[in-house]
């Protein structure tokens, strides 16, 4: 479908995590033509970084192409942490612009396989399948789950542009995942041997407390956001928009969910704030 719709070999993205590492393997086994890409999120840990170099240098050396996307905004070059103080507020569980921006950059009019599993998550199991389009308007995102007779009719009509996304491994359970990785000996993120349950940013606001964890191992990403969250107090003031934060240290505080410190705010007040101060 790659070659025939898009003139171009199926993209593998690889965040770095055990997903990623058997989607690789079984493109890899199917001996059909691919490449990879990386969405570079620089709030990933080093061991990620490290971890997609070497993966990248091993298949390059077996003729696949790699890439690494760099996140833009608005036509300019991001990070995470300069990402924060043009958005003058930071990532939350219900406001994830990180993703959208540092995540999911690459494949834009390709054919792209994603290791996304319902056991990750419930809202996956309702809105992800095995095959989908991808578009900003939900309502005409097209999902399908394994029915055979029902792709068949997608598979030879569909006329949509744009991303499309195969996502083959959306039923596998973690055991699944473990098994195949320990059966077929693939070299996985030296995080997971670290304790870490999921690969991801450090800090993301999705891991709750395990933050905490992931600030002790990594200081100076912790360092990063306080710098970056002292940005943005600069660029609210500078704007004359109101906050009730008053240190990026009370940024901190709320951000990680800490007990309400005097002039926080709910995520109420936060919800209402951004509604006034919308970017
Ligand atoms: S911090 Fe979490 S929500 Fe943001 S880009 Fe990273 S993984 Fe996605």
């Amino acid at each position: 479908m790659s070659l025939s719709l898009y003139g171009s070999p199926l993209v593998v993205t690889d965040s770095g995590g055990k997903d990623s590492a058997i989607c690789r393997e079984i493109v890899r086994r199917s001996g059909i033509p691919y490449e990879v890409q990386h969405n570079l999120t620089t709030a990933d840990a080093p061991q990620t970084i490290y971890y997609i170099r070497e993966n990248f240098k091993h298949l390059e050396r077996e003729g696949i192409s790699c890439q690494v996307n760099y996140p833009f905004y608005k036509g300019q070059r991001v990070s995470m942490w300069t990402l924060i103080p043009i958005k003058k507020f930071p990532p939350t569980r219900m406001q994830r612009y990180c993703c959208q921006i540092l995540k999911e950059t690459g494949g834009q009019g390709r054919f792209i396989i994603t290791g996304v599993r319902w056991a990750e998550s419930v809202k996956r199991k309702n809105n992800r399948g095995i095959y989908e389009t991808f578009t900003s308007d939900p309502s005409k995102k097209i999902v399908l789950n394994n029915d055979n007779d029902e792709r068949r009719q997608l598979f030879e009509n569909c006329t949509l542009k744009g991303k499309r996304i195969c996502n083959p491994i959306v039923d596998w359970k973690d055991r699944d995942v473990w098994e195949y990785i320990q059966s077929e000996r693939l070299p996985v993120n030296p995080l997971y041997e670290m304790g870490f349950f999921r690969v991801g940013c450090i800090g993301c606001p999705m891991a709750g407390k395990i933050r905490w964890k992931e600030f002790a191992l990594f200081p100076t990403y912790r360092h990063a956001y306080m710098r970056a969250f002292g940005k943005m107090l600069d660029v609210i003031h500078n704007s004359g928009l109101k906050t009730r934060w008053k240190t990026a240290e009370d940024v901190f505080s709320w951000w990680m969910e800490e007990e309400q410190v005097e002039g926080q705010m709910s995520l109420t007040d936060f919800e209402e704030w951004r509604m006034e101060n919308a970017d």
